[in-house]
């Protein structure tokens, strides 16, 4: 480190703090290089990098906020983007750019857009707002297979009349997910749309002769 004396150098930092409009800042600064508590390759340091040396401890504390953030966003990203479904092993197929983005992400073309390569960028997936548990697609087929067994089972129950279930019944309309229609003083589930709701049921009969 090199220091010399305020007013050898006075001139030039003054033309510098003249150009970036902080006298006040610089002129300070320029007694702190006086009483040699800062040299003055380091003040110009920090001057070329538009760090006014006031800043720089709440610059400081800024960076190590958003590093503290991206660490969390890797975690969670991570976790996020293997269990998205829009993921698809390399990059986010949910979210595109018409034009590269010149931002901080990695891109990738796909045909005319550009994607996030979120694969080596996990921190993408960790504010994003979309995420879509791929898991919800195996639960909807599983829905299907149990329906199409209830189907099975509803059809060949003697309480079935082509559109209800003749045994439940429900004294007030259920304010539940299944369709109901009123039969007489009661309600009763319509499970010819909702072979789902005999899936679990104890009460089946093997009607004798079937539909
Ligand atoms: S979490 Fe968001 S950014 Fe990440 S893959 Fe899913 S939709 Fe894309
Ligand atoms: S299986 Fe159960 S719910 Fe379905 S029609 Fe038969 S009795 Fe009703």
């Amino acid at each position: 480190m090199r220091y010399v004396p305020i007013e050898d150098d006075a001139a030039n930092l003054l033309e510098r703090a003249a150009r970036i409009g902080k006298i006040t800042q610089l002129v300070e600064l320029l007694e702190l290089v006086e009483e040699k508590q800062v040299s003055i390759d380091e003040l110009i340091e920090r001057l070329k990098a538009g760090k006014p040396w006031e800043l720089q401890p709440r610059i400081e504390e800024i960076e190590s906020k958003v590093s503290e953030l991206k660490v969390i966003a890797v975690d969670h990203g991570e976790w996020k983007r293997d269990g998205c479904k829009h993921y698809d092993g390399t990059k986010c197929t949910h979210y595109s750019y018409k034009k590269e983005p010149s931002a901080i992400f990695k891109t990738v073309k796909a045909k005319d857009i550009w994607r996030v390569v979120v694969k080596e960028q996990p921190e993408y997936c960790g504010f994003c707002p979309s995420y879509k548990d791929k898991v919800e697609v195996d639960i909807g087929s599983r829905l299907s297979v149990i329906a199409n067994f209830a189907a099975r089972k509803r059809d060949g129950c003697k309480h079935y009349d082509g559109t209800k279930c003749t045994l439940w019944q429900y004294e007030e309309q259920p304010s539940n997910i299944f369709k109901t229609v009123k039969d007489g003083k009661v309600w009763r589930v319509m499970v010819k749309d909702q072979p789902e709701y005999c899936a679990s049921c104890l009460r089946y009969e093997e009607r004798e002769e079937k539909k």
